[in-house]
């Protein structure tokens, strides 16, 4: 049935980048096979699942959404895609993304844009636009995503769709193509909170092949995610408003149903706190030199001899210009200019100067979170200051795109976890609104808990 749903629908939407339906049937029934022979396989067993193209599988291509990784064949899975497998998912497809995840529209993916199934004239979030789409339209129950400054939550805001970015280290990053490594985590995303945990279940949990998984006994989402459906469950839940997260910029449709919501947790005996986070106001400016600085680094094993696409130079070359020929041919225009902002944030004379400070920014970051998570539980915001923008809406200055995403990449730089929810429609568009919520590192399971009374 999913697949008839892509096949009539993905014209339109172009979620997808790769799909193979005799792999995923072939899946489907292996999943029948194992079942029929008595092994014991969890409640999603079964179930189609969207995966980023960020993310490595042995079974179709893994582009990340660039021109330089075409075609690119993975190896081995991403140890996310292991445990949906082993878990008997099935994998129905690669879902488009902004190139190598810099974006917040799908719009810099090297494969044309992604369009929002509420309104095809809009963008769907970004960077992880195709997973969002893709659950929003029935194209998939479930989707992975990776957030680095948040690409799995304000897709999910923009789509009226559920993600989640678990605590920094909760789920292998192994097979996700890295983009800024301090800050990638890979997380869930599915329509409805409940669906979003289990699939968090399946993933989460110690990697040996990633230095920073964390080895930890997480508690069930889902039992969490079970437990809130109550909304009594939220008596005297202290929730966190951050002054400095209510941005000018603020749609007015998208601040009256956030303020609704506030309300509504109060009328369910929420105790609802305001905070100060002084420090959030350099969040972005510090993420903007640690992002592309660690992005430089990554990128630079594109080198036209290990992976994916080699351009050479007319009359051939030296090794140099065949390097420079591919990475000129093969990385888009954002991609660029992240690699000369993070090598030039990175140089000899520059470094402290830059990317130090960012560093030290990042730790009174940290401190502000701390300092709020001792007087609340959560902390909610709105997950992106306005609803989904037309496509083709071309900033001329990158600076104005990059300040949209100061209500998500302050979790990234804590390392803390993050969940958007759907909280209804903006009333000057008819445009979906999400909610987001933080909490502590570790205490992911609160947030569903928190999530699933508000949904
Ligand atoms: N919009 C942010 C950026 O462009 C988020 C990226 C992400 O989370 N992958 O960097």
């Amino acid at each position: 049935a999913h697949l008839d749903r892509i096949a009539a629908v993905d014209g339109a939407i172009h979620a997808f980048l790769a799909t193979d339906s005799e792999a995923s049937l072939a899946a489907a029934r292996a999943v029948d096979e194992r079942r029929a022979a008595g092994e014991e396989l969890g409640e999603l067993a079964g179930v189609p699942l969207a995966i980023k193209d960020v993310l490595v599988t042995t079974d179709m291509p893994s582009t990340s959404g660039s021109k330089i990784l075409e075609g690119y064949r993975s190896p081995f899975d991403a140890t996310v895609v292991a445990k949906a497998r082993a878990a008997g998912l099935i994998n129905i497809g690669k879902t488009n993304m902004d190139e190598f995840a810099m974006g917040s529209a799908t719009e810099n993916s090297a494969y044309g844009p992604t369009f929002n199934p509420w309104a095809l004239d809009r963008v769907p979030g970004g960077s992880g636009g195709g997973s969002a789409a893709a659950v929003s339209a029935f194209e998939a129950p479930l989707a992975l995503g990776s957030d680095t400054g948040g690409s799995i939550r304000q897709p999910a805001a923009l789509t009226g769709t559920v993600g989640a970015k678990p605590t920094y280290g909760g789920v292998s990053r192994y097979g996700a193509i890295a983009l800024a490594s301090s800050l990638d985590q890979v997380g869930p995303c599915a329509r409805t909170v409940l669906d979003t945990a289990l699939l968090h279940d399946v993933v989460v949990g110690h990697d040996r092949h990633d230095s920073t998984s964390l080895n930890h006994a997480w508690p069930s989402m889902a039992a969490a995610a079970r437990d809130g459906v109550d909304p009594a469950s939220l008596k005297g839940l202290r929730v966190g408003v951050v002054k400095q997260l209510a941005l000018p910029g603020m749609q007015a449709g998208v601040k009256a149903r956030f303020d609704e919501t506030v309300a509504l947790l109060t009328a369910q005996g929420a105790e609802v706190v305001e905070i100060d986070a002084p420090h959030f106001e350099y969040a972005v400016a510090a993420y903007y030199l640690i992002l592309p600085s660690e992005a430089s680094s990554n990128l630079a094993k594109y080198d036209s001899v290990r992976f994916g696409l080699r351009v050479e130079p007319e009359g051939g070359g030296t090794i140099e210009g065949v390097m420079s020929a591919t990475r000129g041919a093969g990385f888009g225009p954002e991609v660029k200019r992240r690699i000369i902002l993070g090598t030039y944030a990175l140089s000899a004379g520059y470094y402290d100067a830059y990317y130090g400070s960012a560093q030290k920014v990042r730790t009174l970051i940290q401190r502000d979170f701390a300092a709020a998570f001792d007087k609340v539980d959560v902390i909610a915001s709105p997950t992106a200051p306005t609803t989904a923008w037309n496509i083709g809406h071309v900033n001329e200055d990158p600076m104005q795109d990059y300040l949209n995403d100061a209500t998500t990449i302050p979790a990234n730089l804590a390392g803390i976890p993050g969940l958007s929810l759907p909280i209804g429609t903006a009333s000057e568009d008819g445009l979906p609104v999400g909610l987001q919520l933080m909490a502590p590192a570790f205490a992911d399971a609160r947030l569903y808990r928190a999530a699933s009374a508000i949904e």
